[in-house]
C-alpha cells in the first residue's frame, strides 16, 4: 500500500472523534486530501498492523472496531472456515443438484466460499491460510476455529484424500502466524510418519496451537453411514455431521432420484447421535413431489420426531 496511507491512517485515528462513528464519510475525506483511491478496510489494517510494527503510531482500539466487518461473524467467539474439496464425482444424481465444469459437485464458481477455493486452487493448506488471513484484516479473532468442509460427498471422496485434505487443514491452522504478510504454502517436508501418523501428529499439535479447530464439519449423504463410516470420521477428528436428508418422504426422494429413502437417514441419525457427533440436516422444501401443506407437515415431524430432531 501506498505511503500516502501512512498520513491517511494518521489522520483516520486523530479525526475519528470528529467524524461521530460515521467511517465511511471520513474515509471519503481523506481519499480527497490525500487524492488516494478509497481503501478497503482490509488494506487499511495490513498497513495500520505495518505502522504498528514499526512503532510510527500508537495503538487505537476505537480505529481497529472501525475496520472490523461483519462482527457477527465471530462474535459468538468461533471464526467459521469453509474449505472446498476439489471436483470430484457424487454418486448421488439428484435432479436438482447444479454442476459446473472443474467444481465440486452442487458447487457452483460464483459462491463466495468457492471464489477463495478457486483462488487457492483447492488446496486446503492455503484456504485456511488465506481464510485466517482474511478474517485477521477483518479485525477477527482467529484462535477458536470451526471448520466446515464442504464439496459435495465427503464420504465418497478417496479416503487418502481425505486425509491429506484434512491434514493440511490442520497444518495450515498450525503454522499460521499472526499478521504475517504474505502466506506461502509451506512445502510439506517429508517425515518418516505415515500419513495416519502425520495426521494425529497435526492434530495433537494443534491442541496446544495459537489457532485451535474446536470443531470440523464433514458432509455426507445418510446412506453413505455406517461403522465404518462413523470411525472414519471420528479419526479424522470430526465433531459435526451434515446429512443431505432433504426430504421426509419416500416418494418425493424416489421423484428426485436421491438414491436412498427415509430408512437410511433413520439410520444414519440414530449411528451419529450415538457416537457423540453433531447433527446438522440439509432439508429442501418446495421440490417436485411436495406441496407446501406437506412440506409444513414434514418439518413438524422433523422437530418433533425422535428418530430425527437433529
Ligand atoms: S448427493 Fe448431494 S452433491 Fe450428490 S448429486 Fe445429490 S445433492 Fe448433489
Amino acid at each position: 500500500m501506498h505511503s500516502a496511507y501512512d498520513n491517511y491512517i494518521k489522520s483516520a485515528i486523530t479525526e475519528l472523534s470528529q467524524h461521530q462513528g460515521d467511517f465511511g464519510k471520513l474515509k471519503k475525506s481523506l481519499c480527497k486530501k490525500f487524492g488516494v483511491p478509497m481503501p478497503t478496510n482490509a488494506n487499511l489494517r495490513d498497513h495500520y498492523n505495518q505502522l504498528l510494527e514499526q512503532k510510527k503510531i500508537k495503538r487505537s482500539e476505537k480505529f481497529e472496531k472501525m475496520l472490523m466487518s461483519r462482527l457477527i461473524r465471530t462474535q459468538s467467539g468461533v471464526a467459521v472456515v469453509a474449505v472446498l474439496t476439489k471436483s470430484y464425482p457424487c454418486p448421488g444424481k439428484c435432479i436438482y443438484c447444479p454442476s459446473e465444469k472443474d467444481m465440486p459437485k452442487s458447487y457452483l464458481s460464483n459462491e463466495p466460499a468457492v471464489m477463495r477455493a478457486i483462488d487457492s486452487q483447492f488446496d486446503p493448506y492455503r484456504q485456511m491460510q488465506n481464510r485466517l488471513r482474511s478474517l485477521e484484516l477483518n479485525g477477527h479473532q482467529t484462535d477458536k476455529i470451526e471448520l466446515i468442509v464442504m464439496g459435495g460427498t465427503f464420504s465418497f471422496l478417496p479416503k487418502a484424500y481425505q486425509k491429506k485434505f484434512i491434514t493440511e487443514c490442520f497444518r495450515g491452522a498450525n503454522e499460521y502466524k499472526r499478521s504475517q504478510k504474505v502466506h506461502k504454502v509451506k512445502k510439506f517436508i517429508k517425515t518418516k510418519r505415515t500419513p495416519s501418523e502425520e495426521l494425529s501428529y497435526q492434530q495433537k499439535k494443534n491442541e496446544t496451537a495459537k489457532h485451535r479447530i474446536i470443531g470440523l464439519t464433514l458432509e455426507t449423504r445418510p446412506d453413505y453411514i455406517d461403522a465404518k463410516e462413523v470411525l472414519n470420521f471420528r479419526n479424522l477428528g470430526c465433531t459435526r455431521v451434515e446429512l443431505g436428508v432433504q426430504s421426509l418422504y419416500d416418494d418425493v426422494l424416489e421423484l428426485n432420484k436421491r438414491g436412498h429413502l427415509i430408512a437410511s437417514t433413520v439410520e444414519a441419525t440414530k449411528m451419529l447421535k450415538d457416537a457423540g457427533f453433531k447433527i446438522n440436516y440439509h432439508m429442501m422444501p418446495g421440490l417436485p413431489g411436495s406441496t407446501p401443506k406437506r412440506d409444513f407437515e414434514m418439518f413438524k415431524a422433523l422437530f418433533e420426531g425422535p428418530k430425527f430432531q437433529p
